[in-house]
């Protein structure tokens, strides 16, 4: 993975810019020594790192202004940062420019609970949101996993999702108005806390929500609150095979029903799970799926009824359906300490996320299972089965030199498979620098020219975040992903390797 060649003459200003910016946003908030700069060298990917030039921490809408102001005047770059949980690399740090993180931008400024809004700022962790307004019974709908932690400015950076998304809509559903702080440091008011994008405004929000701190920094989001649903049960339903587990959600979803979550976890998994939970799964079972139902009582028990009969008629070995709350938070466990019980198997893993129509999950699942072998590395499953949201989790040892290269390849292979059975990159990492290279398999020059456009267009020096979503031809041409459309050879003047 390449970025963009740090600027010496940048570097060497380190304390002359440390100065500059502890007078906007006081002393202890710049941190410039060595040891304390590391805890933020990556973010979730941890396979990546990079030593920040300076971490800056603002308070106000106002110092974020002036921090930007100052970095733009000095032709410094700038990484936006939540809580860093980010897993394509977004946050990864650059070597000549300022993190610029919101921890301290955390308040959850107003609730209106009439109109079922919440104005917060973008530190604010997700799992925030809901607790300060639950005792509304109310609640902030999009939960990514990571939602005790991430930052609602990193949702709405990465357009999170979640595994109630699949009935309620990810981050830009959620979405009524934005905060923008531009790289210049002017102001950007989108949407509104009622209306979100007005009849005949261009829809900057849709723009902003997914791009991944490229074309600003977000300072304040009003957000949809809903009510928390009267009834909420969880079926878990084994299978013999991962095809029937497949076939099970295309039929679940094909007789009418929308779970509120909808998710699959394989045998590989079940089996790291059951050592955290000390709960044997049936031998018989390859593949197990978590189907959440809620809303009114009635309506939930009908609706346990209906997925009940089609989970057995696409061979459900076992059922189990949650009747206490206490019954539902056990079973959704297994889901929950997933990642980390694979974490116990093996030395490092790396997971992507790509996303396909849900009648290609057997085919791309067996795919998986052959690049296995290709590459000699071991994987697992555990996916919102309900959205095609594949997470293969792939396994490899950090220590091995290859490892982690072949890890890489496996997963962008594995990409490459999604977008070929007509689905996309990402389903809610983001692209970031991780699928960064593989992008030209998705998008055709066009879309990528037009996309670079609307960059150019917020930051036209490119000093947010650069190295990150836009594949360079540099780099394309250096590992050979280049993608030459009809002959047409793009920045043919540059140097190939
Ligand atoms: C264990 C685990 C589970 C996860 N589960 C999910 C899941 O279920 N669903 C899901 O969608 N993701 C999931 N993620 C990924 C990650 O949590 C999300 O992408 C999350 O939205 C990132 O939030 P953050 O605050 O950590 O942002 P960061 O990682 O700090 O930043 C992410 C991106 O947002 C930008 N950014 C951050 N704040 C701002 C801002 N205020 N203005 C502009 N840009 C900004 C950054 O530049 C970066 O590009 C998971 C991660 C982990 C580690």
């Amino acid at each position: 993975m390449q970025m963009p060649h740090p600027s010496q003459d940048i570097i060497s200003q380190r304390e002359t810019l440390a100065a500059g910016l502890r007078q906007i946003v006081g002393s202890e908030w710049v941190i410039s020594d060595e040891v304390e700069r590391k805890p933020y060298q990556c973010d979730g990917i941890t396979a990546y790192m990079a030593m920040p030039l300076l971490v800056v921490l603002p308070a106000s809408t106002e110092e974020v202004r002036a921090v930007l102001r100052f970095c733009h005047e000095r032709g410094v770059k700038v990484v936006p940062r939540g809580s860093g949980t980010s897993l394509s690399g977004g946050a990864l740090p650059l070597e000549d420019g300022i993190l610029l993180v919101t921890s301290r931008l955390c308040s959850v400024v107003e609730v209106d609970a009439p109109n079922r809004v919440a104005r917060v700022q973008p530190g604010v962790p997700n799992i925030a949101i809901s607790e300060a307004v639950s005792h509304l019974g109310l609640c902030y709908m999009p939960d990514p996993s990571s939602q005790l932690i991430s930052t609602i400015g990193g949702n709405v950076a990465e357009n999170a999702g979640g595994v109630h998304c699949l009935k309620y809509g990810v981050t830009a559903d959620h979405i009524l108005g934005l905060q923008l702080v531009l790289m210049t440091g002017e102001l950007l008011q989108l949407g509104g806390a009622f209306l979100g994008a007005s009849e005949g405004e261009l829809d900057l929000m849709g723009v902003l929500t997914g791009s991944e701190g490229l074309l600003g920094v977000v300072t304040e989001i009003a957000v949809r609150l809903e009510p928390v649903p009267e009834v909420a049960r969880v079926i878990s339903m084994s299978f013999p095979s991962v095809e029937k587990a497949c076939e099970c959600v295309g039929a679940i979803i094909g007789v009418g029903v929308i779970p509120a979550g909808l998710e699959f976890m394989d045998r590989k998994v079940l089996d790291a799970v059951s050592v955290l939970i000390r709960e044997r799964f049936d031998d018989r079972t390859e593949a197990l799926l978590l189907c959440e139902l809620d809303g009114t009582a009635v309506e939930v028990d009908a609706l346990v009824h209906v997925v009940s009969d089609v989970a057995r008629a696409q061979g459900a070995i076992e059922l189990k359906v949650s009747t206490t709350e206490e019954e539902r938070q056990r079973i959704w466990s297994s889901r929950k300490l997933a990642f980390s019980a694979i974490g116990k198997l093996c030395p490092d893993y790396y997971c992507t996320d790509g996303t396909i129509p849900r009648n290609k999950l057997p085919e791309v699942l067996n795919t998986m299972a052959e690049l296995s072998e290709k590459y000699g590395l071991d994987y697992a499953n555990c996916f919102h089965a309900g959205d095609g949201n594949l997470h293969p989790i792939i396994m490899y040892d950090a220590a091995k030199p290859g490892d982690l290269e072949k890890a890489e390849a496996f997963g962008a292979d594995v990409l490459i498979a999604c977008v070929n059975v007509g689905g996309v990159l990402s389903g809610e990492h983001g692209i970031g620098v991780e699928k960064r290279d593989l992008m030209t398999h998705q998008f055709t020059d066009v879309d990528l020219h037009q996309q670079q456009m609307l960059k150019c267009a917020f930051d036209p020096q490119e000093l947010l975040n650069p190295g990150k979503v836009f594949p360079t031809a540099c780099r394309c041409a250096e590992f050979g992903r280049m993608h030459v459309r009809g002959g047409a050879l793009r920045f043919a003047d540059i140097p190939r390797f």
